[in-house]
């Protein structure tokens, strides 16, 4: 279809066209009929052939060259491992939890015991909070790199060549944790190694210099640099600077619920018919608006997906989403969250550069209690939030676990909860639909970026602390997988400039 169509604007005969290549593909289901956006390359006979469409990654046998610590082996740990096999630089690995293939075993212990290990969870082992994800590969912020090298990085392991063509891709739980091995694979093939279930306590300073790590074991690693890249839910690590008197600071960051409705209802409305055509995916949705100053916006859309209990220690209730490849769950869950910056929590004030931190863990403890102090999740129907009405019924839901039913307009801080109604009702008027008694509230989404950041200079590392590059979502420096590797990337072609 796409030759013929291409032959009939170029006023050609197909067969004068010798290749036609896709380069970028987009659904715009903005009016009722729905429309794929396709750019296209092509060349016609007699012309030389397109350039192939991407360069392969070139990495050097790195097992005599000097070492990089990399604390942390998500995205933004794993994508600067493999950017150092190509600067020249050995990547040695430490992460507190372990290897993909063992993770899910604790995972799956967080459902069936209600049993969180607070080394090896939704968050915290091989591939990071990446691993168990959505997937979705798209970052507003276009600022920070090449998007398609991080693509290509993860075509090169293993993702279907298309994520470098749709402009909403994404990967799936069920195919990332093989991803994330393949890598795995790559980086120790070429002299990287892992230090699994080993999670660092300390950074080594020598002459004023961070060169190394000591870890929890009783075990240290010393390189050239290191790279803390150890995500937003790292309390510990933000502990240890405290204590040390290493500079951090407080960072806004965005607290809510997540909220879930049947994917028909959301595929109804985005694609403007009960009857939309079977061959279209399940739809997503992007929305935003302005409550009493704060932002009130949609996040981590998962269509046909799953809601899953994210806490990475005790007394904690925190959900996320997540979906498979195919996004085949009759349910699309997404965050809601409102902003919320330190001026919004006067009395938290006293902790200082922990204010939103502190906020952030007391919400979570207190909605834990209110599941009965465990991971079944607080819930409540979405127009009964609205209306302050505990509900008498609770929807179906597709958590991995148990919903309770629980007065979310009373667990929630008080201006979060305004926010979110107000937003709920806004929302209603973008997509007509959206607020029913059908959709269901579960709390409560809190880990949506860091609340604390690390600062760095403009050579990427800490202020106080050269030879410490702070990187990543947990740095406060990025939020998401490609903007968190990318993120990555930078520190270590930052790090082979300095060096
Ligand atoms: C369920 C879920 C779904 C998500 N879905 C998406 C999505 O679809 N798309 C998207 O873009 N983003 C998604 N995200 C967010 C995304 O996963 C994160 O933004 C991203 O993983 C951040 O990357 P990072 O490398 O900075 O940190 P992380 O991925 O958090 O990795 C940090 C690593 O550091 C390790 N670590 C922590 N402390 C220590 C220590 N003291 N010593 C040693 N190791 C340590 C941890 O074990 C972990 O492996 C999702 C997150 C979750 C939880």
């Amino acid at each position: 279809m796409l030759r013929e169509s291409v032959a009939h604007k170029l006023g050609v005969s197909v067969s004068d066209l010798q290749q036609v290549r896709v380069v970028r593909r987009s659904l715009d289901s903005r009016k009722r009929d729905v429309k794929y956006h396709v750019q296209l390359e092509v060349s016609l006979q007699g012309e030389s052939p397109l350039p192939s469409a991407w360069q392969p990654s070139v990495y050097q046998d790195c097992r005599n060259k000097p070492p990089l610590v990399i604390v942390g082996a998500g995205p933004a740990g794993l994508f600067a491992a493999l950017r150092a096999l190509e600067v020249g630089l050995r990547p040695i690995i430490v992460d507190r939890g372990k290897p993909v293939e063992q993770r899910k075993y604790d995972i799956s212990r967080i459902t069936r015991a209600k049993e969180v290990n607070p080394d090896s969870n939704w968050c915290f082992g091989e591939g990071g909070a990446g691993t168990y994800s959505d997937g979705k590969l798209f970052t507003r912020s276009t600022k920070r790199g090449d998007i398609k090298e991080v693509l290509r990085k993860f075509v090169e392991n293993g993702a279907d060549p298309d994520i470098m063509l749709d402009a909403h891709a994404h990967i799936g739980t069920d195919r990332l944790s093989r991803i994330i091995a393949n890598m795995r694979h790559t980086i120790e093939t070429y002299g990287g190694e892992y230090h699994f279930d080993t999670r660092v306590a300390d950074l080594i300073l020598k002459q004023g210099r961070v060169c190394g790590v000591r870890c929890a074991d009783g075990n240290s690693y010393e390189g050239v640099a290191v790279i803390l890249a150890t995500g937003h839910s790292a309390r510990d690590i933000y502990q240890l600077f405290f204590e040390k008197g290493w500079q951090l600071e407080p960072k806004p960051f965005a607290l809510g619920v997540r909220v879930e409705h049947t994917q028909h209802l959301i595929n109804s409305i985005q694609y403007h018919s009960q009857n939309y055509s079977k061959f279209l995916p399940p739809a997503a949705y992007s929305l935003t608006t302005q409550v009493n100053g704060h932002g009130v916006f949609s996040f981590c859309m998962c269509p046909g997906g799953i809601i899953v209990p994210a806490a990475t220690g005790e007394s904690q209730q925190v959900v996320n989403g997540m979906s498979n490849s195919h996004r085949n769950s009759p349910f699309a869950n997404s965050g809601i969250a409102v902003t919320v910056a330190p001026e919004d929590v006067p009395d938290y004030a006293r902790y200082g550069v922990f204010s939103l931190l502190k906020f952030q863990q007391d919400v979570e403890r207190k909605v834990f209690e209110a599941a009965g102090g465990c991971i079944d999740a607080p819930s409540q129907r979405l127009t009964d939030f609205c209306q302050n009405r505990t509900s008498t019924r609770l929807n179906k839901s597709n958590y991995m676990g148990q919903c309770v039913s629980a007065p979310l307009h009373e667990v929630l801080p008080d201006f979060v909860v305004r926010c979110l109604q107000q937003g709920f009702r806004d929302f209603d008027r973008k997509m007509h639909g959206f607020y029913t008694q059908e959709a269901s509230l579960l709390a409560v989404e809190s880990r949506t970026s860091s609340p604390v950041r690390i600062p760095r200079d403009a050579s990427l590392q800490h202020p106080q602390l050269p030879g410490l590059y702070p990187c990543g979502e947990g740095a406060g420096y990025a939020g998401g997988i490609v903007s968190s590797a990318l993120d990555g990337i930078n520190s270590v072609t930052m790090i082979a400039q300095n060096s």
